[in-house]
C-alpha cells in the first residue's frame, strides 16, 4: 500500500455521465470486451459447467419412473425435485416468493451482486457460451471490431454466417431445453419426432422461444443486466458501505498514472505514484462497459473479469495483487481485510432460519388435500328414524406417486356418515370426488347450524381435520 496516496479519491473528471452502452447520440455502443483469465476466470468457469450441465440435463433426469423437475404452467402440474406441488400448494409458492426476495434482499445486502456475475442463467449463457463462440469464431476484442467495422468481404459473410448460425442452433438447444421442463420429456420427444403438422402450437412456441434466445444473447446482449433486469436496478438501495462489492482500492491506486520503464526497477513497494498504471485492461474486459475505477455502478455484475485483468497486471510490475477486488467500501477505506462481523454473521443467520422454515414448510406439506362444501340449493332432508340428513361434496386431492387408502370419522358419535359411492382409495397423483350423507337425529339438533368436524384417516392416524356445518330445522 503507498502511503503515500491515502485517501486520493478518483479525479471526478474522469466520471462518465453518459451510459456505457450509448453513444453520445443516444445510440446502442457495441460492446467488445477483451478475453482474459485469471484464478475467478477458471472458478467461474467451473461453476457455469456445473450449472449448465444441470439446466441441460435438469428435464431428462427421472426417478422412481416420475420427473425430478417439471413446471408445467399449462397443465398446473409441478414438480420440484421430485415432489409433485398442485394449485392447492399455492401458498407455499406464495410463502416461497416471499421468502425469495427476503432471501434475495439479505443476501445482496452481505455478498452484492455474486448472483449476477456467477449463477444468472443471462450471464452464464452470454459470457460462457455466446461470448466464447463469438470469440472462437471471430477473434478476441480487436479482431472482433476491426471486422465490424470493416466492409463486407467473403471472409466477414462467412464468419457472421457460420457465427449467427450456431448461436441459432445454441438458441434451438435453449428452446428445446425449456419445453421439455415446461410439457415434460415425455410430450417433448413426441413434439420432435412426431409428423409436424400435428403439432403446430408446440413447434410454433419452439420457434418463438428459439427466437427470443437468439435476439436476447446476439443482440440485447448487457442490454439485459443493465436496463432490463429488476434486480440490477435495485442495487442502489440494497448495498452499503459493507457489501461486498467488486471495488477499485482507490487509495491504493490514486493517483493513477502511465508508469515509465525505470520505474519498473525501483524497489518493490515505494512507487511514485498510485499502483494504478492506467492501462484500461480492467475497462476493456468489462462485459458491460464500465470503468470500475469509477466506483461502484449499478452496471457491475459482479463477473470478477476486471479483477483477473488487474491482477495480471499487478503480477507484471511487480505490485500486490488485489488493487481491484472483492471487499467492501469501508474495507477499501479502512484498509482492513474482509472479516465477517457481527452483522454479517446476524443476516446470514436469518437467511438459514428463513430457508429452514421453507425447509420445514416443504417436508410437513400434507400428503391429501382435503376440500368438503355442502351440495349447492339444498338446505336438509327429514328421513324416516327421526332422522335428518344433509349432502356435501368432497373433492381428494393424492399429492404422492402412490394410492393412498382413506377413511372419514366424524367428531360426533351420534352423527353417520354415508358415501353415495364409495371413496376408500386416492389414485396416485389425482383428484377423486365423491358424495355423501350426513345423518343426524333430529332431537340432538339444538340449532339451524351445527358445527361438524369430519377426521381424514389414513391408517389410523389423523392426517387432516375438515371443518364444516350440517344445517337442521328450526326448533
Ligand atoms: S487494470 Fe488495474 S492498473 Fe490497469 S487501469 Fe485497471 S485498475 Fe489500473
Ligand atoms: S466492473 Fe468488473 S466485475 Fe463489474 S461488470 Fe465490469 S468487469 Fe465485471
Amino acid at each position: 500500500m503507498n502511503a503515500m496516496n491515502t485517501n486520493v479519491a478518483p479525479n471526478p473528471a474522469n466520471f462518465r455521465n453518459v451510459l456505457p452502452t450509448a453513444d453520445a447520440a443516444g445510440g446502442r455502443r457495441w460492446l467488445y470486451p477483451r478475453r482474459v483469465t485469471g484464478r475467478f476466470t477458471r472458478w467461474r468457469t467451473v461453476v457455469a459447467v456445473v450449472l449448465l450441465v444441470a439446466l441441460f440435463v435438469g428435464p431428462f433426469v427421472w426417478v422412481d419412473g416420475h420427473p425430478l423437475f417439471l413446471f408445467n404452467v399449462l397443465e398446473r402440474r409441478f414438480i420440484f425435485f421430485g415432489v409433485p406441488f398442485w394449485p392447492q400448494d399455492f401458498y407455499l409458492v406464495a410463502f416461497g416468493l416471499i421468502v425469495f426476495i427476503v432471501f434475495i434482499s439479505l443476501f445482496t445486502v452481505v455478498f452484492g451482486r455474486v448472483w449476477c456475475g456467477w449463477a444468472c442463467p443471462q450471464t452464464i449463457f452470454m459470457e460462457m457460451v455466446f461470448r466464447k463462440i463469438e470469440v472462437w469464431i471471430e477473434g478476441d476484442y480487436t479482431a472482433r471490431q476491426r471486422l465490424d467495422t470493416g466492409p463486407w468481404t467473403t471472409e466477414k459473410v462467412a464468419k457472421k454466417s457460420l457465427k449467427h448460425g450456431v448461436f441459432l442452433l445454441v438458441s434451438f438447444a435453449i428452446s428445446n431445453t425449456f419445453l421439455a421442463y415446461i410439457i415434460g420429456r415425455d410430450q417433448w420427444l413426441t413434439l420432435i419426432t412426431d409428423n409436424p403438422a400435428q403439432h403446430p402450437v408446440g413447434l410454433a412456441t419452439m420457434g418463438l422461444f428459439t427466437g427470443v434466445f437468439y435476439l436476447v444473447f446476439a443482440r440485447l446482449r448487457e442490454i439485459v443486466c443493465t436496463t432490463i433486469c429488476p434486480y440490477g436496478r435495485l442495487q442502489g438501495v440494497l448495498l452499503d458501505k459493507n457489501s461486498l462489492i467488486v471495488a477499485y482500492d482507490y487509495i491504493r491506486g490514486e493517483p493513477r498514472g502511465k508508469l515509465k520503464k525505470a520505474e519498473l526497477t525501483l524497489i518493490p513497494g515505494t512507487p511514485p505514484k498510485g499502483d494504478c498504471i492506467d492501462c484500461k485492461l480492467c475497462v476493456q474486459v468489462c462485459p458491460t462497459g464500465i470503468d470500475i475505477r469509477n466506483g461502484t455502478q449499478l452496471e457491475c455484475i459482479n463477473c470478477t473479469l476486471c479483477v483477473d485483468a488487474c491482477d495480471e497486471v499487478m503480477d507484471k510490475i511487480n505490485r500486490p495483487r488485489g488493487l481491484i477486488r472483492i471487499d467492501s467500501q469501508q474495507g477499501i477505506e479502512q484498509g482492513k481485510p474482509f472479516r465477517f462481523t457481527a452483522r454479517i454473521r446476524a443476516y446470514s443467520g436469518a437467511l438459514v432460519v428463513l430457508l429452514g422454515v421453507m425447509g420445514f414448510l416443504l417436508i410437513s406439506r400434507p400428503v391429501l388435500d382435503v376440500t368438503v362444501l355442502r351440495a349447492p340449493g339444498q338446505l336438509f332432508q327429514r328421513e324416516a328414524g327421526g332422522k335428518v340428513s344433509n349432502l356435501y361434496l368432497i373433492e381428494v386431492v393424492n399429492k404422492t406417486y402412490r394410492p393412498i387408502p382413506v377413511r372419514f370419522r366424524l367428531s360426533r358419535p351420534d352423527a353417520k356418515l354415508s358415501f353415495v359411492q364409495p371413496l376408500t382409495t386416492v389414485p396416485a397423483g389425482e383428484l377423486a370426488k365423491g358424495i355423501f350423507f350426513i345423518n343426524l337425529p333430529e332431537k340432538t339438533i339444538r340449532s339451524t347450524s351445527t358445527s361438524l368436524r369430519i377426521d381424514v384417516l389414513v391408517g389410523d392416524n389423523v392426517v387432516e381435520q375438515i371443518g364444516t356445518t350440517f344445517l337442521g330445522p328450526v326448533r
